[in-house]
């Protein structure tokens, strides 16, 4: 059947009347039949058994039965009606119940003739009852494609009060295969399905379907899957590839004056193997001519600062303006501070733009980038002003880039005729799976290696119960000369909760800890950002030994200092949170400490989470237990990507097949990239079809 042919709008096929059609779309999206064929159930269930009445069991299970109704009646109830059918075998009498769409049922049971029911018994006043079975005539049930699975397609509770119940559904898709001859357009190239050993497109829609056997069903489910991952990756591949070829950046080809003189004298420590690649892996995309849009991931404290520095040195080399954009003013300053360090006796203009940058100094920072004089631009948000514009950018570094939107990149973008080259880096460590799905058009460096001497954090989990032991641990700590962050959490549905939490927690810190020996910083986000800077600013000097804060300073803030993270009610963070946090200690040659603070309740998720933090220190993973704890839809907002709307495949549960895909489609465009081969012209046709019928989701850029 040719895939034109698919596109048949459902109200054609046999057994769908106008409102079923209208049903089918509103609930299901089912339009056409192909989106019919493409409704994969969610689950199977094992039908080849038949039981009597009598052998009935109080186990709850779905079983299926043969009998007869020999009545039925409406029995009113507290709120609205039931009907309850007597239904009956040889061996004994059980129950029917509906409490939805009775009148259609109402309407259509036949009394007295044999039906094969199949749902979940009850035992309710004596009785085995069946809820909502699902019904079918012995006659029909006998002509039906006899499967050995029966398939679970998705339901709601409208499609099921009016009538269209998974036999129903069951029964369109008989129709469709009668109607097509269970025919289908191969969509993969004879090669493909030989060297994976795939069966055919046909045979696989079939099996999923209508499933011989198990193992039908998982040769089907297996090529669904491989077909629905190949597609999305040739979708991200091609638009990686198009990009490069198409979207022109500036060529830096000089590793220059200052990029060598600061690699030669003024490196502060040897850099790590990973960051070396990095450099070069950079390097590469700034001397090619094609805009770089490169992802660089790294753990707190992998050193992506260094990194970021050279990438500017090399903008700079070559003639170029640039700038670094991070989320938070603290941390904007931080970037200012650290790179104009370690650039000391090299001769680059530097500046900082924030939003409390006094009007007079800003308009100087406005001149000095317009007529070139400002080499590199450090700031927030507000670099993207309007009023902000470059004699020649060349190079936007965005730090932290979940916190940036889309929208807020592409404005640095159009900040000149030729896009700057764009370095995003993230200290949120994204599992491979998600990233290759996710960011598969964009390139990746990861920075895979702490730097050397570094002692890894000692992480334990204590009740609120211990308090006291703990205060005892943070006076020897200080005592010691250390510093120390208490964080309390904050969610926005429970500010006003969480804010007096903070507050408490402060007040019974001041208390345990009072001065004269003791100072405390505290801050949080209702206070003006002055009164922040200046409480940050005296915790960083060491004028305070503790911190307590809200998430606040969850990014980027460097004080080597302090050696012990404190987490309040670290049962309501979610572990990149807590990761992050944790990220703050551990800077310095001390042996540093996070304490996850909880009360006793705790949900098994919660302990899992408190488990993971306490066993491990390394990002990656706790981004993949992550993933597997929330699913990759509450990760990074990945709803709008429309990563979730996978008809078939799993991107956690089929992480195999996913990268057999992708290596897959690397493959195939290296030999073949504008996919031209006889061979090859089936994939450049089932790819046109679904871009043209947007059955492939709309990657954002
Ligand atoms: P992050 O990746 O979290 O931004 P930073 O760039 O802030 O990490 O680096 C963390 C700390 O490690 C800084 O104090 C930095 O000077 C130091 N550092 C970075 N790279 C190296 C290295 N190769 N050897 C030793 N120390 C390093
Ligand atoms: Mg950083």
């Amino acid at each position: 059947m040719n895939a034109n042919y698919l596109q048949t709008p459902i109200t054609y096929l046999k057994g769908v009347g106008p409102n079923r059609a209208e049903t089918l779309q509103s609930e299901l999206g089912i339009s056409t039949y192909q989106d019919l064929l493409n409704l994969f159930p969610n689950r199977y269930i094992d039908k080849t058994q038949y039981y009597k009445i009598d052998q009935l069991q109080r186990s709850n299970a779905d079983v299926q039965i043969i009998g007869e109704i020999i009545h039925i009646k409406t029995v009113e109830q507290k709120k609205g009606k039931r009907l309850v059918a007597t239904f009956r075998d040889e061996t004994g009498e059980m129950e029917l119940v509906w409490f939805r769409g009775q009148k259609w049922i109402r309407e259509h049971l036949k009394l007295n003739i044999p039906y094969v029911i199949f749902g979940r018994c009850n035992w309710y006043n004596g009785k085995f009852s069946m809820p909502h079975p699902e019904m079918e005539l012995v006659t029909e049930h006998e002509q039906g494609v006899k499967v050995m699975m029966q398939p679970v397609y998705p339901s709601t509770e409208k499609l099921s009060n009016k009538g269209i119940t998974n036999r129903v559904i069951n029964k369109l898709l008989q129709q469709l295969f009668i109607e097509t001859n269970g025919r289908f357009s191969e969509t993969l190239s004879p090669a493909l399905l030989q060297e994976l050993k795939l069966i055919s497109k046909s045979e696989a829609l079939f099996n999923i379907h209508f499933p011989k056997s198990q193992e039908y069903l998982a040769k089907a489910q297996f090529r669904l899957k491989f077909e629905e991952l190949f597609y999305i990756q040739l979708q991200l591949l091609l638009k990686k590839m198009l990009r490069k070829q198409k979207i022109k950046g500036f060529t830096f080809d000089k590793v220059g004056e200052l990029f060598n003189d600061f690699y030669k004298s003024h490196l502060p420590f040897e850099l790590t193997n990973a960051q070396k690649r990095v450099i070069k892996e950079i390097r590469a995309d700034l001397g090619s001519n094609a805009q770089m849009n490169r992802l660089l991931q790294g753990d707190v404290g992998s050193g992506k600062t260094i990194v970021a520095l050279m990438t500017l040195l090399l903008a700079i080399d070559n003639g170029f303006q640039a700038c670094l954009m991070a989320p938070t003013e603290i941390l904007a300053n931080q970037h200012f501070n650290g790179i104009k360090e370690l650039l000391e006796g090299i001769h680059v203009n530097i500046a900082l733009l924030t939003g409390s940058v006094k009007k007079s100094a800003r308009k100087v920072i406005h001149e000095q980038l317009e007529n070139g004089e400002l080499h590199v631009l450090i700031g927030t948000h507000a670099l993207l002003e309007d009023k902000v514009q470059y004699k020649n950018l060349g190079l936007a570094i965005v730090d932290e880039q979940h916190r940036f939107g889309v929208a807020q990149r592409s404005k640095l973008w159009h900040k000149n005729e030729m896009p700057p080259h764009i370095l995003v880096m993230t200290a949120t460590p994204i599992p491979r799976t998600l990233a290759m799905s996710l960011y598969g058009d964009l390139d990746i460096s990861v920075i895979d290696e702490l730097p050397p001497g570094r002692k890894a954090i000692k992480t334990v989990h204590r009740f609120d119960s211990n308090r006291l032991k703990v205060f005892g641990f943070i006076r020897d700590e200080i005592k010691k000369g250390r510093q120390i962050y208490i964080v309390y959490p904050l969610i926005q549905e429970s500010e006003a909760l969480d804010y007096k939490d903070l507050m408490d927690g402060y007040e019974s810190i001041i208390r345990d800890f009072p001065l004269p020996d003791y100072q405390i910083s505290i801050v949080h986000g209702k206070m003006k950002p002055a009164d922040k800077d200046y409480e940050m600013k005296r915790f960083v000097q060491g004028e305070t030994q503790i911190m307590v804060a809200t998430t606040v300073i969850e990014v980027g803030v460097n004080v080597p200092n302090a050696s012990v993270m404190i987490i309040e009610s670290a049962e309501r963070f979610g572990l990149s949170q807590l990761h992050q946090l944790r990220g703050r200690v551990g800077r310095g040659a001390d042996q540093s400490y996070c304490i996850l603070m909880t009360s006793h309740k705790l949900s098994s998720e919660a302990r899992t989470r408190l488990e993971t933090m306490v066993l491990t220190n390394d990002g990656f993973e706790i981004a993949e237990v992550d993933l597997k704890l929330r699913g990759p839809g509450d990760l990074m907002g990945t709803q709008q990507s429309g990563i979730l709307n996978l008809k078939i495949a799993d991107i956690v549960k089929d992480n195999d097949i996913l990268k057999t895909a992708r290596h897959i489609v690397i493959q195939l465009l290296k030999e073949d990239p504008s996919l031209e081969k006889s061979d090859n012209l089936v994939i450049k046709h089932t790819y046109a079809q679904l871009i043209k019928h947007k059955n492939i989701w709309n990657y954002i850029s």
